[in-house]
């Protein structure tokens, strides 16, 4: 098993150092491995900028590092090792030995509305634009909250949408009239097809809208919104309210605040997790969370950021259906005592979420990462094929395990020791 030293992406909607997990672990992360082993500072930590995401994988943006005499990279350590990786990852598409990436954010301002290409997709953006789209990989991604989590996901259900148009005359204007009167004339009769259309025809308008009008409609909407934010019954209207001036205050005259009075919005409680299909919209709000996806950082923007953002591309490729949230959000499954599994449908990865009370032993299944969320202790891996054989463990340990390791974690305190581990998914199913 190898230790790793990781880093984090210090982006504007992170948090600030004194209330971000991000930094947390990152910081004691670095403090760990050089407890280790006396290493020179790769990834310099600017306090004063916020904390949002912690990378643990082999993407070539923000990689690990391996923590032997020197530093290197993970996934040099894991090429070195690639036949013992047998068919893990090579039956996957990935051009590294590590078909996934594991991530910890911390949300202070909502991320942008964005998408994921499919595979497809992402073949062809990162052909035409590879600075924009940087990997030509799918980007399946899977959340599990560590705080409560507020979510923007797909879209709600046509006869919400249908009434917000009703409710809001300056949300009809922003979408441009001929768009609304069309959608609200024959959602009701439509067939399935037919409705996909008018709803893409309508976003597109939105989205499509010059600035002069959405900055008209917000501030035309922003003191109805304040008067319902504060007096009203009406539980949904209450909630995109108090959403929609949130948005603002971060992004200001954004087409992605009108948008997101469109899209469902929801908490995840601690331990709840959000699977996201490719082509559906959706932004983080706020909360802590874990988060796991394919080795890819292709995202296709469409608001509520100062990043490259690419309409014409969004609205080409978004399933404009509403959303199943019966399939979105999901908990995880005892699979036994401690162990949370996360089982989502793509094939590149799955997570375990565990608390060890006194000790517990494994087998890696696959190459895994873990990261100790919480506690103290130690784990001993009794057939390293290189590296350790004892780690210490707390909070921010980033361990690769390779595939056949002989584990036992070890509890040294009286709380539970938490971590998480992620592997390659089809594994268990090939066993
Ligand atoms: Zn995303």
């Amino acid at each position: 098993m190898f230790p790793l030293l990781v880093g984090a992406q210090q982006y504007d909607w992170g948090r600030p150092s004194t209330d971000s997990t991000v930094f947390k672990l990152l910081s004691e992360n670095h403090r760990w491995v050089k407890e280790i082993q006396p290493v020179t500072e790769v990834y310099p930590v600017d306090e004063t900028r916020p904390f949002a995401e912690l990378w643990i994988g082999t993407h070539p943006s923000l990689p690990s590092f391996v923590v032997r005499s020197s530093l290197c990279s993970l996934d040099q350590v894991l090429l070195e090792h690639s036949s013992s990786l047998r068919n893990g990852a090579e039956k996957l598409r990935s051009t590294t030995p590590l078909p996934f990436l594991l991530k910890v954010l911390s949300i202070q301002k909502s991320l942008s509305v964005q998408a994921h290409p499919d595979l497809t997709l992402a073949q062809q953006l990162h052909q035409n634009n590879p600075t924009h789209y940087p990997d030509d990989n799918h980007k399946p991604e899977m959340a599990v909250a560590l705080s409560v989590c507020e979510v923007l996901y797909g879209f709600r259900k046509l006869e919400e949408i249908e009434s917000t148009l009703l409710k809001y005359e300056e949300v009809r204007e922003a979408c441009g009239l001929e768009a609304v009167e069309q959608f609200l004339t024959k959602i009701g009769t439509s067939s399935n097809e037919e409705k996909r259309l008018l709803l893409k025809n309508l976003v597109s308008s939105l989205l499509e809208q010059t600035q002069e009008v959405i900055s008209n409609c917000i501030a035309r909407l922003l003191p109805k919104m304040k008067a319902l934010s504060s007096n009203s019954d009406q539980k949904d209207d209450v909630k995109y309210a108090n959403i929609l001036l949130r948005l603002y205050d971060q992004h200001g005259m954004d087409s992605g605040v009108i948008l997101s009075l469109f899209l469902n919005f929801f908490t995840l409680e601690p331990g709840e997790a959000l699977f996201i299909a490719a082509n559906e919209p959706h932004a983080y709000v706020s909360g802590e969370l874990v988060e796991i996806m394919a080795c890819s950082d292709n995202v296709v923007r469409a608001g509520l950021t100062p990043k490259y953002k690419d309409v014409p591309t969004l609205l080409k490729m978004l399933s404009f259906q509403e959303s199943d949230l019966s399939f979105v959000k999901f908990s995880g499954k005892i699979v036994e005592d401690g162990v949370v599994c996360y089982t989502p449908p793509v094939e590149e990865f799955e997570l375990e979420l565990i608390h060890v009370r006194s000790f517990k032993k494994f087998q890696a299944r696959s190459t895994c990462l873990m990261l100790c969320l919480s506690g103290n202790g130690k784990i001993n891996c009794n057939s390293p094929k290189e590296g350790f054989h004892n780690l210490s463990l707390k909070e921010g340990s980033c361990i690769c395990l390779l595939e056949g390791c002989e584990c036992v974690v070890e509890n040294a305190d009286s709380h539970d020791l938490f971590y998480c581990l992620a592997h390659i998914r089809n594994r268990r199913d090939a066993q």
